[in-house]
């Protein structure tokens, strides 16, 4: 089974995604952390990816489809997709590893929070991506790239909305009140 957790960056998928899994025993796969993981091992995928994560735009999809089809292959079990997909190219990928692997898109979280809150957590969260310039750069490849996936879930009936605001514990009893 796999469930993906969308939202703008800050929304807050990292955080409920590590509760997620070490609660209910799912596999997180985030897709920055593997990415972040391959430039710090200076490994060829990472050297690639190293100019987009400074820039703060989209890794190509072909390279990042291919990082989450190798971890989904490993195993059989609930995957959590934390920053995956980001693009309509990758959800379209994402079908065919599903189909391929014999694992069922069950659910699609989105955790919706404004704007104005997220370039505040943003701000004060300080990764080095997180400069002023860089997170409106991010902002807007969300809109433009990232969005279009919630209409893309729900017409499949499998996106739920999330209110992102809140503390870590609520917005996280309102992602379980969803799941069960
Ligand atoms: P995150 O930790 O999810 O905020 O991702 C940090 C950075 O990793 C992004 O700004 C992108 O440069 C890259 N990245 C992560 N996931 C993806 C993805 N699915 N597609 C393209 N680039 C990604």
């Amino acid at each position: 089974m796999i469930t993906i957790i969308l939202g703008p960056p800050g929304a807050g998928k990292g955080t409920q995604a590590i509760l997620l899994s070490r609660r209910l025993g799912m596999n997180h796969i985030s897709t920055g952390d593997l990415l972040r993981e391959a430039r710090m091992s200076d490994t060829p995928l990472g050297n690639q990816a190293a100019r987009y994560l400074d820039a703060g735009t989209l890794v190509p999809d072909s390279l990042v489809s291919a990082l989450v089809a190798e971890r989904i292959s490993k195993e059989s079990t609930h995957f959590l997709l934390d920053g995956f997909p980001r693009t309509e190219r990758q959800a379209e990928d994402l079908e065919a590893i599903s189909i391929k692997e014999g694992q069922r898109l069950a659910h699609v979280l989105f955790l919706d929070v404004p704007d104005d809150e997220i370039m505040e957590r943003l701000k004060k969260r300080g990764r080095t991506d997180d400069d002023l310039e860089i997170v409106e750069k991010r902002l807007s490849i969300f809109r433009e790239q990232t969005r279009p996936l919630i209409e893309y879930y729900s017409d499949r009936n499998i996106l739920s909305k999330i209110n992102g605001v809140g503390s870590v514990e609520e917005v996280y009893s309102r992602i379980i009140s969803i799941l069960s």
